[in-house]
């Protein structure tokens, strides 16, 4: 059985290490994979392997909960609901995006020891929440904010998915670390078009949820892929000189 108290306990440290994360991304500190890679985070990693290894232990840790314990809230529809959309995230995570990768760099072991023990406790927070936890009552189905969280976050992930594929799409056969300018999709109106859908995602989990887990989630996912969507913004305006100028960072027409 998962305790309560410890996954709460959980979800808040997780919350503070996101907006730790947040203070070191914010005062200029470039998250050391795809085009900020370089020497000092340790040994270099190959990002496809990188990206599968890391991501996996989001999607075993529900899956073996989902075996091996006794736990029972998955007898309510909106937990199954709420869960199976999660899966289908880290699946597609772990084994789709990797996958279909172009890029031919490398991950520092350093983020990637991070970003490993982040997915432990996505996995154990948010999986130990859903499947033993969670209780969305009753009357869930009468709750706007259920509705309206579920859409949110599909909307946000059929965003992150379809703006990854554009920026995929970029590059030809063979090329692996040229970068072009984002056309297409959210990609109009911001250079964070994937990191947008993400966070969307995540919100529309948090209110899909209304808990401190899903909170912990948007709030720490914001905090690490929002300064990136930022830094992206500037390497571009420097980059390409006939770059977009009506395009913003992250949140269109915002900021
Ligand atoms: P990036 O936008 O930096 O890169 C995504 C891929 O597209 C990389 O393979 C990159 O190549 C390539 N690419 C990006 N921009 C261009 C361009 N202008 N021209 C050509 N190719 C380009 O995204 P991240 O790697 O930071 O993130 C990937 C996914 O993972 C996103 O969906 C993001 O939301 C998610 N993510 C989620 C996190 C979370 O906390 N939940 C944390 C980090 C990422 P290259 O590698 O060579 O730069």
């Amino acid at each position: 059985t998962v305790s309560y108290n410890l996954n709460e306990f959980l979800a808040l440290m997780y919350l503070l290490m996101g907006l730790s994360a947040l203070v070191a991304l914010a005062s200029g500190v470039r998250a050391p994979y795809g085009r900020y890679i370089r020497q000092g985070w340790g040994p270099l990693l190959d990002s496809r392997t990188a990206w599968f290894i890391q991501e996996l232990p989001a999607l075993a840790i529900p899956i073996i909960l989902l075996i091996f314990s006794d736990c029972s809230q998955l007898k309510y529809l909106p937990n199954k609901i709420v869960l199976g959309i999660y899966l289908v995230h880290y699946v597609h995570r772990v084994f789709i995006y990797p996958a279909l990768m172009k890029s031919g760099r490398v991950s520092a072991l350093m983020v990637f020891l991070f970003a490993i023990f982040f997915c432990i406790l996505v996995g154990y927070i948010q999986g130990g929440f859903l499947i033993c936890h969670a209780n969305f009552g009753t009357d869930w189905y009468r709750t706007p904010t259920f509705y309206l969280g579920i859409l949110l976050q599909l909307t946000g992930m059929a965003i992150n998915i379809y703006s990854d594929h554009i920026l995929r799409s970029l590059r030809k056969p063979g090329e692996t670390s040229m970068y072009k300018i984002p056309r297409g999709g959210l990609f109009e109106y911001v250079s964070g078009a994937n990191y947008f859908g993400e966070i969307l995602e995540w919100f529309g989990y948090a209110v899909a949820t209304w808990s401190l887990q899903g909170v912990a989630m948007f709030v720490s996912t914001a905090c690490n892929i929002g300064p990136r969507a930022f830094q992206h913004h500037r390497y571009y305006k420097e980059k390409f000189e006939d770059y977009p100028p009506k395009r913003k960072a992250l949140i269109p027409l915002i900021i």
